[in-house]
């Protein structure tokens, strides 16, 4: 096993943990509140559970001591572990948003549907989400709490706009926000913000809402599921908002010529590559490629063409 640490001290006694979905480090952010009721939010993927049990290890969580599991929504770069977790830590009560708590129970139509978008690359990338005993399933609505002992508490947030089973969660003791992808994408090797609107949730209405939430929460700091934490907060929520826009202004242009979705595609990304350090000449093409595996230009095309087929 990689013996380099995944774990990260972000003080406030949270841990970010690389949860190193298909074996890319940076990528997928999971978090450990170390909290008088130990509490993980996102596990990451299937492939992640060994790499999250390892880290939980090295911070002194044992198998019986993690009392919550936290996912923000259950696409399954953040709850495809969920099932393993469970397995793992046979006290921890599952925390999910109402719409998506069937599927943690009873996984086969998401995984039915995640195969026909990845084909066979679901097995690299995600790997099996397994089924979690409904007992053990918390579903949460508008709001919720979850209890971190000591008087601390985690409270939910419903958000939806990138998926419509989204919540993003407040820290009552460090004003930490878990931002999931409703904020769409931070990138900390280049500062930038990229939105992450895939098929078939995404509504930009709805998103921008769930930015203007998260904002009168008035955050502290937002925790970026990928990737990590920014103190930065209304300007990169500012950004995120103003990406959506940018991204929904030329898919809208794309759709009115009547592209398809490669010539739109190709049009949207030389329309917003300036915008990003990550696509301008001279960066790391691998860094770029690698978020590309999390959120395609295509997939966000795909998911904003979606949205403006559904409302025309
Ligand atoms: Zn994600």
């Amino acid at each position: 096993m990689n013996t380099t640490t995944t774990v990260t001290p972000l003080g406030g006694d949270v841990y970010e943990i690389d949860t190193r979905m298909a074996g890319y480090s940076g990528i997928t952010a999971g978090y450990l509140i170390m909290s008088d009721r130990p509490c993980l939010v996102e596990p990451g993927t299937s492939g992640s559970a060994p790499v999250v049990q390892a880290a939980l290890r090295e911070l002194g969580v044992g198998p019986d001591d993690l009392a919550t599991v936290v996912v923000t929504h259950i696409h399954l770069d953040h709850a495809g572990g969920v099932g393993d977790i469970a397995r793992m830590y046979p006290q921890a009560e599952v925390v999910v948003h109402e719409k998506g708590a069937r599927h943690l129970a009873d996984p086969s139509k998401l995984m039915r549907s995640a195969r026909m978008v990845y084909g066979d690359a679901l097995d690299t990338l995600f790997g099996e989400l397994k089924p979690t005993d409904a007992a053990r399933i918390r579903a949460v609505e508008d709001t919720g709490t979850v209890d971190l002992g000591g008087g601390r508490r985690l409270d939910s947030h419903y958000s939806p706009g990138h998926a419509k089973h989204h919540v993003g969660l407040m820290d009552s003791h460090t004003g930490d926000l878990y931002v999931g992808d409703a904020a769409g994408m931070y990138i900390p090797e280049t500062a930038d913000v990229k939105p992450a609107t895939p098929p078939p949730d995404f509504d930009l209405d709805t998103t921008l809402e769930s930015i203007g939430k998260f904002r009168s929460l008035g955050p502290q700091r937002l925790l970026f599921a990928h990737y990590g934490p920014v103190t930065d907060v209304d300007d990169t929520l500012e950004r995120s908002a103003e990406e959506l826009r940018v991204w929904v202004d030329a898919v809208r242009d794309a759709r009115d010529q009547g592209l398809d979705l490669d010539h739109a595609v190709a049009m949207v990304v030389d329309r917003t590559k300036d915008r990003y350090a990550i696509t301008a000449d001279g960066v790391d093409p691998e860094l770029a490629a690698k978020y590309e595996v999390l959120t395609s230009a295509e997939s966000n095309v795909a998911g904003i063409m979606h949205a403006l087929d559904k409302n025309a």
